[in-house]
């Protein structure tokens, strides 16, 4: 019985992230054991599902059963309308989330870890002030498991990283507010995700639609925090999108959650215990997108552990540093850049992003790109360059 034994890592939560770091710490000979709240693994989905073919490649061959569009184009639609429409260099892909969470914690389960779901982690154990264990629910039962390692893989919402004393609060204007439908009964072109970035439909956010097929997709936005509060909800926001875009529209699914478009926390470990993917803040702060991020510091946090727990050493801050190095150098500086580009992208007015578009919409469309995109917002919106420059010289 799973309650009975000790295990090297307790990986709290199933998502992407929990799973990456399960599979690669089983693989390396590590018992591993996930607990995750939910009765199902990859449900519900709170997520647009897009990824891009090269990050979903570091870690997996892509598989059809995972793909419910390719992506090759995008469109953009300005506060006034002008839609600019061009074709992707990177291929990407709307994914299907219950599938994709799901194939994730069975490579996990098959590399050797224990998977347990309707396990609801609600406390952590303590030795020395250093972590050792977790108490949790399972049925409703009381139950305490001990480790040498815990791993908070437990999303937004995480709790695991307070219950360590690690400050995981985080500034209104960087939670959005994201809401999403899947709806079926509409048209839409199946390679090409649409956004809509004007303050109308979200303000300090966008609004997205990702085809899932031919007559579905994901529909939804976020908004800056700073706007949830004055008074007009996500909500209504996308249901007068939909009343005016997709009037036909049947919802077969509405979720709610936050986006943290965050920088990374300082501190993402503690004696006994590491994050990971959003308990982290690994989101990318421009797109929104966790997916990928979150399953590169599962894998970092992955190597780190195995290092330390293989050659017998204890978890500690000091022996884990190489986790926070790791995640500097290849998530982390970018995610410091992306994070000042988001807090450039909304200084924008409509007015300025009206401007951007009605001069991009005169580029031939075979020119078009996103660097030509970047190039001309700077061109209308100098400001930009300084908030740019600013970026590169970290003034
Ligand atoms: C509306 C919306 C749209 C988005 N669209 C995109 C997108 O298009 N592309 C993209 O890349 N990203 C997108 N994201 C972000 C993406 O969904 C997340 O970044 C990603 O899921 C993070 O993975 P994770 O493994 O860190 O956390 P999660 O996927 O959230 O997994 C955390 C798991 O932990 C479990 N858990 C939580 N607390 C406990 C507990 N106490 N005990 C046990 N288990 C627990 C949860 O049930 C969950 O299964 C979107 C997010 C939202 C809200």
């Amino acid at each position: 019985m799973w309650k009975n034994k000790s295990y090297d890592v307790i990986v709290v939560g199933g998502g992407p992230a929990g799973s990456t770091f399960a599979l690669h710490a089983a693989k390396a000979g590590l018992s591993v054991i996930i607990l995750e709240k939910d009765r199902d693994i990859g449900m519900p989905v709170r997520c647009g599902e897009a990824v891009s073919d090269a990050g979903l490649r570091i870690f997996h061959e892509p598989q059809d059963r995972w793909i419910r569009s390719s992506i090759d184009r995008i469109k953009l639609v300005a506060p006034n309308k002008t839609e600019v429409e061009f074709g992707l260099k990177e291929h990407g892909y709307i994914l299907d989330r219950r599938i994709f969470d799901y194939d994730l914690a069975q490579f996990a389960g098959n590399a050797g870890a224990k998977i347990v779901t309707k396990a609801y982690v609600n406390g952590l154990l303590f030795d020395n002030d250093a972590v050792n264990g977790v108490k949790g629910l399972y049925l409703n039962e009381p139950f305490e498991l001990k480790a040498k390692l815990v791993v908070g893989a437990d999303g937004v919402e995480s709790r695991v990283g307070r219950f360590a004393g690690i400050s995981t609060s985080i500034k209104l204007k960087d939670m959005e507010s994201g809401i999403q439908k899947t709806v079926s009964g509409i048209n839409v072109q199946s390679d090409r995700i649409d956004f809509y970035l004007s303050s109308f439909w979200s303000p300090g956010g966008y609004l997205w639609v990702f085809p899932k097929g031919d007559h579905m997709a994901n529909i939804g936005l976020g908004i800056s925090g700073t706007y949830a509060r004055q008074g007009k909800s996500a909500c209504r926001f996308l249901d007068e999108f939909l009343d005016e875009y997709y009037p036909t529209a049947s919802v077969l699914t509405t979720v709610v959650g936050g986006v943290p478009v965050a920088k990374t926390l300082k501190q993402i470990t503690a004696d006994g215990l590491m994050l990971v993917g959003d308990a982290a803040r690994t989101v990318n702060p421009v797109t929104g997108g966790g997916i990928v991020s979150g399953m590169r510091s599962g894998l970092l946090a992955a190597e780190t552990a195995i290092e330390v727990l293989k050659t017998g050493k204890i978890a500690t801050v000091s022996n884990m540093k190489s986790y926070n190095k790791a995640w500097t150098k290849i998530g982390g500086k970018s995610h410091e850049r992306l994070y000042r580009i988001k807090e450039a992208i909304y200084k924008f007015q409509d007015s300025d992003l009206n401007r951007i578009a009605d001069a991009i919409i005169k580029i031939p469309e075979k020119d078009r790109n996103l660097f030509k995109l970047f190039s001309t917002a700077v061109v209308n919106k100098p400001s930009l360059l300084i908030d740019v420059a600013r970026l590169f010289t970290g003034i």
